[in-house]
């Protein structure tokens, strides 16, 4: 094994710099990370950005990042949860290997150190009801106001911290705190609450336990105990620091984890707060936590994301020290381009309008050869089959086009692709003067879709074959919030959902090679976008969902030089 100490990445961000420094300077010898999720909903894209961040860290430096579950309140967090989070934090491409850690592993190691501090006459128990702590907590601009409970002898705390643990009081009858400072100009070291009464049966240590230790309680010490160096987190517990820092130097720690922010990631068009994703599934806005609309990685996995565009887009959009949104169609855009390189092309017809070949000879079959990625030969080819009667998608077909509209009309030639030059005789209507159908004739010398005299049809359109054609239901996905910025203004954020965020087509035909395709796969539908099957498919009744269309109206801004980078 190596000993020296790893290069610093290429791509340096301010934490990976104090990472590279301080194993330079010899402060450790391994960097050691983690990520810390509560279990109390699924994992969104801002919770990929810490992913990549502490894992990529670990992996980079050749270190370790564990995963912790942050579990300190019983009443909000499931056995559920637990598990999508390690399934989605694998997902992405990341491996904790033993190093799978819980917060309530360390209940009774936290409550002796909690009992220590009161010893040292550094917490109290209060009694004090929530409201009233509140009110003596005082303001930005006023100091907080003792509590009457604070100088209370350090037996009569011992004894009453013993008593909630055996379960006397009812939930917010007491309160453990820190004895710091209720002058302190930040309020988080106005006596901040360690420990509190929540009678709850925990997801993992049940009934043991009815008194539980707070965030700020839990988290730093958890951190020592593992051996975390860099404990990284969002800007918002900067102020949360004085608190870490004080608890690690109050306290026989085994460690000295430092804590480090950077900035969430904050996406347009999208909510990455829990509350508000747990309420979009309750109040049924989404078909569930992995609706393929929703920010979380169960539903960009279902809506056909790669993790490795996940990855990308953290890598693009990197770390920095202040908040920022970041465009969605940034994210997308990372996809576009993985899916690009590696989905295979496919025939799918989504709203069909059928064409008889008519100079085709009824029950002839021929298989043509397509490519299946021409950005990548080495994907090789596949065979559709091509008979007399066609399915192609109505809007290429118009009867009387205007300037701009090279597709199939009376009299024009296109190119089926990979198939044959087809050119329209004919159209029939219903009575109601609906189109319900094209004659066509076709030229033999095209097949494959060259023609030896060199001529080149204006467009090229996708088709199926009626008679090998599966029926699928496609489910068109755009934005769940129209707004960029969803309740901005005051406004209600479920007022700015996208009534059009889902669009059901029941009635579209897809070559048979699609009904193989494995969930989890994502292939383009050529002309039309990504898609993948939906879980819901069943034998003979593929389901699939649009990824993304083709359209990067990211990278075309971009080229224009009108990103906006608010
Ligand atoms: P809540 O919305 O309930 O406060 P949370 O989003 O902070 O929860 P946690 O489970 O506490 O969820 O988060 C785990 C880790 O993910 C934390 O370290 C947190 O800082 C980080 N994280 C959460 N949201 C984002 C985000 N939008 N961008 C980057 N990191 C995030
Ligand atoms: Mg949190």
């Amino acid at each position: 094994m190596s000993t020296e100490t790893p290069a610093a990445p290429e791509r340096g961000d301010f934490i990976r710099e104090i990472v590279a420094a301080d194993l330079r300077a010899g402060r450790h010898d391994t960097v050691v990370t983690r990520f810390p999720p509560e279990p109390n909903g699924y994992l969104h894209i801002g919770h990929a950005k810490s992913i990549c961040l502490n894992f990529g860290i670990a992996q980079e430096f050749g270190g370790r990042c564990h995963l912790r579950f942050d579990d300190t309140n019983p009443v909000k967090e499931e056995q559920e949860y637990i598990d999508a989070i390690e399934s989605d934090v694998r997902w992405l491409g990341f491996d904790w290997g033993e190093h799978l850690y819980f917060a309530s592993d360390y209940f009774e190691q936290l409550y002796a150190w909690a009992v220590d501090l009161i010893r040292a006459g550094k917490a109290y128990v209060d009694e004090l009801s929530a409201d009233e702590v509140r009110e003596h907590r005082g303001t930005l601009t006023e100091p907080g106001r003792n509590s009457p409970w604070r100088d209370r002898p350090i037996e009569e705390s011992l004894d009453l911290f013993e008593r909630m643990r055996a379960g006397e009081f009812p939930n917010g009858a007491r309160v453990l705190r820190a004895k710091i400072d209720m002058a302190s100009p930040n309020i988080n070291l106005r006596d901040p609450v360690l420990y509190r009464i929540v009678h709850a049966a925990h997801p993992r240590t049940g009934d043991a336990w009815c008194v539980y230790p707070t965030y700020d309680f839990a988290h730093g010490q958890s951190d020592a105990i593992e051996g975390v160096t860099h404990s990284i987190c969002t800007l918002e517990f900067e102020v949360h620091r004085p608190l870490y820092d004080w608890l690690i130097e109050n306290l026989p720690v085994p460690s000295r984890p430092r804590q480090y922010e950077f900035a969430r990631l904050n996406l347009t068009h999208t909510v990455l707060s829990k509350r508000v994703l747990l309420r979009l599934v309750n109040e049924g806005h989404v078909r569930g936590w992995d609706d393929p609309r929703m920010p979380t990685i169960s539903g960009l996995r279902r809506r056909g994301f790669p993790a490795e565009g996940i990855r990308d887009f953290a890598t693009m959009i990197g770390v920095a020290k202040s908040d920022s949104v970041v465009e969605v169609g940034m994210l997308e855009h990372a996809v576009r381009d993985v899916l690009n390189r590696t989905a295979a092309r496919r025939f799918a017809v989504l709203d069909p309008l059928k064409v008889v070949v008519e100079d085709y000879p009824e029950g002839r079959v021929e298989h043509m050869e397509v490519a299946n990625n021409p950005e990548d030969p080495s994907a090789g080819t596949r065979t559709v089959p091509f008979t007399r009667e066609l399915w192609i998608e109505r809007d290429d077909f118009m009867e009387e086009p205007p300037a701009k509209f090279f597709r199939l009309a009376p009299g024009r030639e296109v190119r089926l692709r990979g198939a044959y030059f087809v050119t329209c005789r004919e159209v029939v209507k219903d009575a109601s003067g609906a189109i319900v159908e094209l004659r066509c004739t076709h030229d033999p010398a095209t097949r494959g879709g060259a023609a030896p005299d060199g001529r080149r049809p204006k467009a090229t359109l996708h088709w199926v074959s009626a008679d090998h054609a599966v029926p699928a239901e496609v489910r068109l996905y755009d934005h769940l919030f129209l707004h960029p910025d969803p309740g901005a203004g005051g406004r209600d954020l479920f007022a700015d959902l996208n009534p059009d965020s889902e669009t059901v087509r029941t009635g579209a035909l897809i070559e048979p090679a699609l009904a193989d395709v494995p969930v989890g796969e994502t292939v383009q539908f050529e002309r039309l976008g990504y898609f993948t099957p939906d879980p819901d498919s069943a034998p003979g009744r593929p389901v699939f969902n649009r990824t993304l269309t083709l359209r990067d109206t990211w990278a075309r801004l971009q080229a224009q030089g009108r990103h906006d980078t608010r």
